[in-house]
């Protein structure tokens, strides 16, 4: 849950990868952290007890700057999270826990099969959790200057649970960024939305799978989860669609993509209450095409990435005994940021402004490659297929 932050942008910034073994500032910058714990309130056992012998982990630098050259394609990010495996072990977890997850359901208004599918998404129902020491990482990443005060507070907030629930440091082990238990909370949702489900006076998000979902409840409730709604759906688009409106920022009422002849999947017309929803297609034209409502940005609230939210309602569907895909994702040969950088620069040539070339397509590269689709009479569809690089002169 830690990918809120805006990663791809910050990694950018850092154009060199080499970082020393040890850092130079560790002690003075440890001794920082100290003052500031002091200063937050925090009991100076507590801080003897962990930040007098807190370490650097030059690993946790190196994850986070750990820059692929290839961005993933859809189908190889979807399939390898959406399994039959885990749609069966979610079915089968649902029996196990349906009294909680109904009476969760009916409390905080998201039904079982989403909390099922973040379970499942986040560590493998609980199978994989991390075990990166959480303060360590948390530490290295607070003296590392990229992100070094959104880092500092998680500290804190570690630092503060542990002092409020009587943590041995041992234990509060976590992704290398310092997400934690079974739906991976960094320490600040942690502190804010952890609740106690069990009952036994302290929200064990590690070792209580009953506090555990019922803490994914609530934070998903704050992010303002509506309940009765879905996700989204995938959707069957009309032949010669135009592809006008694409992604969040273009979202439209639902009567407006029924009048454009977008339909379910069964060819049923869509449900047309006034409901708001964004338009994507994580392959391009070939691919399946996703409507998200409400819901599909509460999901990126979780964690900012289309797949993920796609990848979420779709795993909760197949839970809740929906269906596979019905149009499978292509594969897609990986795009490289080099080539996309050189896409970029074609396109800012030819006057479609899409910024500064770094490598990513973001929702304003993918506006000025559709325009430039629609002017050369290819399928707007703003994904670089190859047609797109042939007519760009992108090798
Ligand atoms: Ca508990």
């Amino acid at each position: 849950m830690f990918k809120s932050i805006p990663l791809a942008t910050a990694l950018i910034l850092s154009s060199s990868s080499v970082f020393a073994a040890e850092q130079p500032n560790w002690a003075s910058c440890v001794v920082e952290l100290q003052q500031k714990a002091k200063n937050e309130g925090l009991s100076q056992q507590t801080i003897d007890s962990t930040l007098a012998n807190v370490k650097y982990v030059p690993r946790v630098i190196e994850l986070d700057n750990k820059q692929p050259e290839f961005s993933q394609s859809f189908e190889n990010y979807f399939t390898k999270r959406v399994t039959d495996w885990r749609v069966a072990q979610g079915r089968k977890l649902y029996k196990e826990h349906k009294v909680l997850l109904d009476k969760l359901a009916k409390q905080y208004g998201v039904p079982p099969q989403y909390l099922l599918a973040f379970w499942g998404l986040e560590t493998n129902f609980g199978s994989y959790k991390g075990k990166m020491p959480v303060l360590d990482s948390l530490a290295t990443l607070a003296c590392d200057p990229r992100r070094s005060s959104y880092f500092t507070q998680e500290l804190m907030q570690a630092l503060k649970l542990k002092e409020r629930y009587s943590f041995a440091t041992s234990d509060m082990v976590g992704s290398w960024a310092g997400a934690m238990g079974h739906t991976q909370f960094m320490p600040s949702a942690y502190a804010k939305y952890a609740v106690d489900g069990d009952g036994d006076g302290k929200a064990d998000l590690w070792n209580s799978t009953e506090d555990a979902l019922t803490s994914a409840a609530h934070f998903l409730q704050n992010l303002g989860w509506k309940r009765n709604e879905r996700w989204g759906r995938e959707v069957t688009l009309p032949k010669d669609f135009s592809y006008e409106y694409l992604g969040k920022a273009q979202a439209q009422p639902l009567t407006r993509w029924a009048e454009l002849g977008i339909t379910q999947t069964s060819g049923s017309p869509l449900s047309t209450p006034d409901m708001q929803a964004a338009l994507y297609l994580p392959s391009g034209h070939t691919g399946p095409a996703f409507l998200g409502y409400d819901n599909f940005d509460v999901i990126m609230r979780w964690n900012r990435s289309t797949f993920y939210a796609i990848a979420v309602g779709h795993l909760a569907d197949r839970i809740n005994g929906g269906v596979a895909l019905k149009v499978a994702p292509p594969e897609m040969p990986s795009l490289s940021r080099a080539r996309v950088k050189e896409l970029q620069i074609q396109l800012n040539d030819r006057g479609y402004d899409v910024g500064k070339p770094d490598g990513i397509l973001g929702a304003n590269s993918v506006k000025g490659l559709q325009a430039y689709q629609r002017s050369q009479g290819l399928v707007a569809d703003g994904y670089p297929d190859e047609a797109t690089f042939k007519s760009l002169g992108v090798k």
